[in-house]
């Protein structure tokens, strides 16, 4: 497999932003603007997505929604142009998770949750635990608290303490406020500590600050509010700007409930008033308990009434058992504020009824907390099973490839039996037309062409010349100097022929010391200029046998053409072979030209 690419240096830098989320969200959220800019500057698609998404990321926490949001949405669409499939995925699961912040939970769950295989898939660690916590936070926030935890726990395995980044401290968190929920404070508090201890490696007052804010409202719960009081110092001691807790979600109702329930009225009331200083609760949740906080303040100052008429502006809220994003737990902390506050103005009847509401969503808390446990079971089962299903599919994969690469070897084996075989065939075809010593062609090729070129000729009309030539006294040659003399001089003449004749000339050892030359569109008379010519040549040769020399060697050759000999190809061989005759008798070393066709030479 090709190793993929190196990151370039911006997409280095927005990835490190990315890391940096939960570790140290002020630098991170440096970091991602350097990357923007730098990314901006190059054209760097997959840089700038990465850097928009921490920016969006970021701005989920110190800016407000639609601002995170709309972030968000652009570094989708850069993930998708690129093709980043794991990036498209943590982004548009981040964008969800701005709708349900922005209260948006059924629309936000239907978003996230078809992303949940695919990511599963292609998604490791802090960012796998971004998703399936993405889509916890959807169903904590439909009341779902089974599916919440069992997201949740998966989120951490996932994200634990080595590979998370930081992350695994939100997950301690959210699990916390979901144990909350349920109604399981002590188990809560167990999470938020664990939870403060990992933070204590971060530079993340943020979440510091919704720790502490978790762990004041277990303790208020746990009837320990008096404890919780170092914690409310502790937050109200931080910064309300990005260097701090951030602007948004400051949870001044719950530090108000706390510092009331601890008896502390002047830090109550003026928390109360800190939080209606924001402006009306958007979130039904901020609304209820916000409404607890004015109503307990008004109960601790001796007025019953008042708090009765705070309760009772929000009870057909706290009563609804569907409306999105509304806790269990603020619901039960409201009926039995409820009921308290009746009670104290007189209304029996009504704190009756209020306290029966109260039982009935205590009792929903601990069927929640009963399933809770099964879902998350199950789940991990689910999960796990996707997982095996995961592996196979890199198993089957890694065959494959395996058996990929096997089949290219034998391929190239059997390519290399092919160019042999061709090779093979090339020199056979080679030694059944070639003679092996003078590197001519051998007789077999000459009467193979022979009646190819004859018809030919007469086709078109041209005249074709054959000559046969015989070396003279040969056999002397071989006498003298032996055979391997012999054998070099008729390589020496094959060079000769083949060196001195056209290639449309064919030129053959005919056998022994003979050859034949065939010379199409040529007629007798050109063909014996040609052939006189290579007699000369060969009379000038020289060769050294064994320290003796040999020279003024010669041949004689016997010439006929078609138009002298029309008949067949043998008649034109037998012909030239006439006058080979012819030329033998008259002394050797001339060529003699078939009747008719004497023309000045
Ligand atoms: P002439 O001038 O009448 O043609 O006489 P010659 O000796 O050339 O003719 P002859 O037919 O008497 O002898 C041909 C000789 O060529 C006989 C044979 O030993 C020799 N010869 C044939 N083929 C080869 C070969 O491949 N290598 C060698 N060294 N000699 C060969
Ligand atoms: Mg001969
Ligand atoms: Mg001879």
């Amino acid at each position: 497999m090709a190793a993929a690419p190196a990151p370039s240096a911006p997409l280095r830098r927005a990835r490190q932003a990315w890391n940096l989320l939960h570790v140290d969200s002020g630098r991170a959220l440096a970091q991602a603007e350097q990357a923007i800019a730098a990314a901006r500057a190059a054209q760097d698609g997959p840089a700038e997505a990465w850097a928009r998404l921490t920016r969006g990321f970021h701005r989920l926490y110190y800016a407000t929604v639609p601002e995170a949001a709309a972030e968000l949405e652009r570094a989708l669409r850069l993930f998708r142009r690129c093709g980043d499939r794991a990036g498209a995925v943590l982004a548009e699961a981040t964008a969800a998770r701005a709708m349900w912040r922005a209260g948006r939970v059924n629309d936000a769950l239907a978003r996230v949750l078809p992303l949940r295989d695919e990511g599963v898939r292609v998604l490791r660690h802090d960012q796998r635990g971004v998703l399936l916590n993405t889509i916890a936070g959807c169903y904590s926030a439909q009341g779902d608290s089974a599916q919440a935890f069992a997201y949740m726990y998966e989120a951490l395995r996932d994200a634990g303490p080595s590979r998370g980044r930081g992350f695994d401290t939100v997950l301690h968190c959210n699990i916390a406020h979901e144990l909350m929920q349920i109604g399981d404070c002590a188990q809560a508090l167990r999470h938020v500590d664990a939870g403060l201890a990992r933070c204590s490696a971060l530079n993340n007052a943020r979440l510091r600050s919704v720790l502490w804010i978790n762990r004041i409202a277990c303790l208020t719960e746990l009837g320990r509010a008096e404890e919780g009081m170092v914690d409310v110092a502790a937050v109200l001691a931080l910064p309300a700007d990005a260097s701090g807790r951030g602007p948004t979600a400051a949870g001044f109702e719950t530090l108000a409930l706390a510092a009331l329930h601890a008896g502390r009225l002047a830090l109550g009331a003026e928390l109360v008033a800190r939080a209606q200083a924001h402006g009306p609760a958007e979130l039904p949740d901020d609304q209820l308990e916000l409404g607890c906080a004015g109503a307990l303040l008004a109960l601790r100052r001796g007025d019953p009434a008042g708090a009765v008429t705070r309760l009772q502006a929000l009870h057909a809220l706290a009563a609804r058992d569907d409306v999105e994003g509304l806790s269990l737990r603020l619901r039960v902390q409201y009926f039995e504020l409820l009921s308290r506050a009746l009670e104290a103005a007189g209304d029996t009847a009504g704190a009756l009824a209020a306290l029966r509401r109260w039982q009935g969503l205590r009792e929903a808390q601990s069927r929640l907390a009963s399933q809770a446990r099964y879902a998350a079971a199950n789940l991990q089962t689910e999960l796990l099973s996707l997982q095996h299903r995961l592996d196979e599919n890199v198993a089957t994969r890694r065959r494959s490839e395996r058996a990929r690469a096997e089949l290219a070897a034998i391929n190239e084996q059997l390519s290399h039996k092919v160019a042999e075989v061709q090779a093979l065939q090339a020199a056979l075809r080679q030694q059944a037309t070639q003679d092996p010593l003078t590197g001519l062609f051998n007789r077999r090729h000459l009467n193979d062409t022979l009646p190819t070129l004859f018809a030919l000729a007469q086709r078109e009309g041209q005249t074709m010349a054959l000559a046969i030539l015989d070396l003279d006294h040969f056999k002397q040659v071989n006498d003298r100097h032996g055979h391997a003399a012999g054998d070099r001089l008729l390589a020496a003449f094959g060079e000769l022929l083949a060196g001195q004749t056209r290639r449309s000339d064919v030129a053959c050892r005919y056998g022994g010391e003979e050859f034949c030359l065939l010379m199409p569109r040529t007629d007798a008379a050109g063909a014996r200029r040609k052939v006189a010519a290579l007699l000369r040549r060969w009379r000038s040769q020289r060769f050294a046998f064994d320290g003796t020399a040999v020279e003024g060697l010669s041949f004689s050759a016997g010439i006929a053409d078609t138009a002298l000999a029309p008949g067949s190809p043998d008649a034109l061989l037998n012909a030239a072979d006439t006058r080979l005759l012819a030329a033998k008798r008259a002394g050797r070393g001339r060529v003699e030209v078939a009747a008719g066709a004497l023309s000045p030479s």
